[in-house]
């Protein structure tokens, strides 16, 4: 349930408003809005509470009650109409300015590190992404670098002065992810990991979180749902490639799940056309698809010599195909207006 509240309602009807909320067991969330305020009432609506409707909506200063149906509430739309700008340093996703998330699977090494971050952030890349502790489907695979990694990004990230983005796998490494990184992932697998979740929730830290290929658009936002009950409103939901029977590609990239989670939801949304298909020649025209359809930002991986990555290669792209990706993909931006950094350097 939502209460929505008229514009310029003073701040006592609104007071008044959260007591009666609470006072009707459930627990408040409030939207400030430019220009009215939004109650947001957490907690389960059964059908004797459905009655509360009439209550609240004869209360001073209430404009209308809406029901909400679905199972998420501070990610929806009707919560929070505007949709949502995540500020990370100097940089913003969800903004009119493209977020471009790029850098290699797995930080392997500072050479590496180093050569792949000069090279997206010359072509226009405002954030540098790179593995710490990678989810590899086998044990024998490498397993990332750790917290050596995390140095080693947060080095590369301060000397460029591009923010970082790293994967969290377990609650126990958050506080070092914490300490080096900017942004924090959910990888696809840890999608439904509620209590990595809530835990990754209280940091307070942005979150990109991505879709597990096996789940709904619905289950997605309901998941960015435990991240934001723990007071974490900065969250970013990527689409990354769903399950289904196509074998050409490593998982089927779902671009209906963009519009769709821009219609129901206010957080930012971003794409991941390399995990999505897995093959480095697909990811240039799926990445234009994505930005076609209204993605807040693309993610990316770049390697310097992909035959040599020790994750993800088939998939990453040399740094000159990201520089031509950044070049086409500056045309679709500002055929969707949208701005992209660096769009001068490729005029
Ligand atoms: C990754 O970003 O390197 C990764 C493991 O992605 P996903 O969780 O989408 O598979
Ligand atoms: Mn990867």
């Amino acid at each position: 349930m939502v209460i929505i509240m008229q514009a310029g309602a003073p701040e006592a009807e609104v007071d008044a408003v959260i007591q009666a909320v609470q006072k009707a067991g459930f627990r408040p969330w409030v939207n400030p809005g430019v220009e009215r305020k939004v109650i947001a009432l957490l907690g389960a609506v059964d059908a004797e509470k459905v009655e509360l409707v009439d209550h609240f909506s004869a209360l001073p200063g209430v404009e209308r009650v809406t029901l909400i149906s679905e199972p998420y509430k501070l990610a929806s739309r009707r919560t929070h109409p505007e949709s949502t700008v995540i500020e990370v340093d100097s940089t913003s996703i969800g903004s009119k300015q493209l977020a471009v998330i790029a850098g290699p699977c797995s930080i392997e090494n500072r050479d590496q590190m180093f050569s792949a971050a000069r090279a997206v952030k010359n072509a226009g890349a405002t954030l540098l992404r790179g593995g710490a502790f990678k989810p590899r489907t086998s044990p024998y695979s490498f397993q990332g670098m750790g917290v050596e990694g995390l140095r080693i990004l947060a080095e590369v990230g301060r000397e460029l002065g591009m923010p970082t983005v790293t994967e969290v796998l377990h609650p126990g490494d958050l506080n070092a992810i914490v300490e080096y990184a900017d942004v924090i992932q959910i990888g696809a697998r840890n999608m439904q990991n509620f209590r990595l979740l809530q835990e990754v929730g209280r940091t307070g830290k942005p979150v990109i979180l991505k879709r597990n290929p096996g789940c709904r658009v619905q289950e997605l936002l309901t998941a960015s749902e435990y991240i934001m009950l723990e007071g974490n409103p900065n969250v970013v939901l990527c689409e990354r490639g769903i399950t289904s029977f196509e074998n050409a590609t490593r998982y089927t990239f779902d671009l209906n799940a963009i519009p769709v989670i821009k219609r129901f939801s206010h957080l930012p949304v971003i794409a991941d056309p390399s995990h999505a298909t897995g093959d480095w020649r697909y990811v240039t025209a799926t990445a234009l698809g994505a930005v076609a359809a209204g993605a807040d930002g693309i993610m990316v991986e770049v390697h310097p010599d992909p035959a040599a990555a020790l994750s993800d290669g088939p998939q990453s792209l040399r740094p000159e195909k990201f520089h031509d990706l950044m070049i086409t993909l500056s045309s679709v931006a500002k055929a969707v207006g949208r701005d992209i950094a660096g769009l001068d350097a490729h005029k």
